[in-house]
């Protein structure tokens, strides 16, 4: 569905008297800036279905809906990997893995990209960050390039405290600057904790064997466990408690920027770097050996009063790669200001929102390292595996098979159960040849490592995040 016209709650002129100076043609080249404050909200692992605005559990996200339904929600969102720092760096560059060069948590963001903030610190934005996800380890990923602060704080509660009083006391304050804040959240990523009371609340009565404990998924996917219905619920309860936990942080941060007064000029745009198998495929319960759509769909909502209809949910398919010039161009920044390798391969979704146009976009594509590549269409996915790369990241050993070529009739079978490669040959031959064309145009560059101290292993292996292999990931 497109986004229906709403009725606006301040009239424009109004609007543009409050977003104040500078906001008006701030780059000079007479674009107009429909915000003059930007707030990212991104969750880690969090699968657009469970949200209930997407057709999750109805309690377990009432901040976030609330959002969505104050803005306007992109209904087929798609990340590029199930990787978070691949999949940030692409929302922040607007470019894919192979692009970037970041295919995975231990490759390093070149100081040659132009990221969002450092396009917004050019343009006298304070840019600042709090996240919870050790791969976005500041100095060492490449990540924290353009912020004035970025802060690693795995204290989720206590991140909310810090972004928060910085919402309220700083947040807009100074009238010779525009602010940017980025904050990330790390639940619902594994290991998943029980949040109280709403696990229990989400499933009171389960008494089968199974835990949500990350050794007992584990041995579940290395041991290929068959588990019924009922236990696979369990699980996601416990899961959908921490998407309640981060629901709470969210309202938290929202209403410290209605505190700072400065609401109604700040565009509010919320999302995830990658979604979840929940025994979705091969068993698995996981993220980072993945490529399918539990993995890849994820929430992506805009919100400014009065100027983002209200409401509104838009059907096209978009990717991550596309918030980046969104932002820009909603701020009145040229999305393509710079050198042609910088330009965002993403698409200003601005038309989208404030006029219903068709965002014009066929494919989204995704991609695990540099083996395996996957096209989607509105109808249809087909993945690619030519060498039969055998995924092995998280945990390190089991089987996570995905074949030479896979396709999926997303009509008849949205949760891409069935390849039915051999009944179609011409659909998949036709997204092979897309898949190639898109493959062809990437202007590719190589990993650069992560410069990591025995420290920096040692810290990030406890928390599960290393092991070795270029395709470690969270
Ligand atoms: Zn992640």
């Amino acid at each position: 569905m497109r986004p229906s016209p709403t009725p606006r709650s301040a009239p424009l002129a109004l609007l543009v008297l409050a977003l104040g100076p500078g906001c008006g043609d701030p780059d000079g080249g007479g674009r107009e800036a429909k915000a003059k404050h930007v707030l990212l909200v991104t969750v880690d692992t969090l699968r657009a279905d469970h949200l209930a605005t997407y057709g999750g559990r109805p309690s377990v996200s009432p901040a976030i809906d609330a959002l969505a339904a104050e803005g306007t929600l992109f209904e087929r969102c798609h990340a590029p990997t199930g990787m978070t720092l691949a999949s940030m760096t692409a929302m922040f560059t607007s470019k894919w893995p192979d692009e970037t060069g970041v295919r995975s948590n231990l490759h390093r963001l070149r100081d040659e990209e132009w990221t969002l903030a450092e396009r917004l610190k050019d343009a006298g934005f304070r840019c600042r960050g709090f996240t919870a996800n050790g791969v976005l380890q500041p100095d060492k990923s490449g990540i924290d390039q353009g912020f004035d602060a970025h802060r690693r704080i795995e204290d989720e509660p206590w991140l909310t405290h810090l972004a928060s009083k910085m919402l309220v006391e700083e947040f807009g304050n100074d009238p010779e600057r525009r602010d940017f804040l980025w904050v990330h959240y790390m639940d619902p990523h594994q290991p998943y904790q029980r949040r109280e009371p709403w696990a229990t609340r989400f499933d009171p009565s389960y008494d089968g064997p199974f835990d949500a404990e990350e050794e007992t998924l584990q041995r579940i996917f290395v041991d290929k466990v068959e588990l019924t219905p009922r236990d696979v619920q369990h699980v996601e309860a416990v899961y959908d408690s921490q998407i309640r936990r981060v629901d709470q942080f969210v309202r938290s941060i929202l209403s410290a920027l209605e505190k700072s007064g400065h609401a109604e000029e700040t565009l509010v745009v919320f999302s995830a770097d990658h979604g979840e198998d929940l025994y979705d495929h091969n068993r698995y319960f996981y993220h980072a050996n993945s490529i399918y759509g539990s993995v890849t769909h994820v929430p992506l909502v805009f919100r400014q009063p009065g100027r983002v209809p209200a409401g509104a949910r838009v059907d096209d398919l978009v990717e991550l790669i596309d918030v980046m010039p969104t932002i820009l161009a909603w701020l009145g920044l040229d999305p393509t200001a710079g050198d042609w390798k910088s330009h965002p391969r993403g698409t200003d979704l601005g038309p989208a929102m404030t006029s219903g146009a068709a965002v014009g976009k066929d494919f989204a594509f995704a991609q695990i390292a540099f083996h395996v590549y996957a096209i989607r269409s509105p109808g249809w996915f087909y993945v690619e595996n030519p060498r039969g790369y055998m995924p092995r990241s998280i945990p390190k050993e089991g089987e996570y098979v995905i074949a030479e070529r896979e396709l999926y009739d997303l009509g008849g079978d949205p949760d891409e159960q069935t390849n039915v490669l051999a009944e179609h040959p011409d659909v998949a031959d036709k997204l092979a040849k897309a898949l190639r064309a898109w493959k062809d145009d990437l202007i590719s560059v190589d990993a650069t490592e992560q410069d990591l101290t025995d420290e920096d292993r040692a810290r990030l292996e406890a928390l599960g995040y290393l092991g070795g292999g270029e395709d470690d990931g969270e």
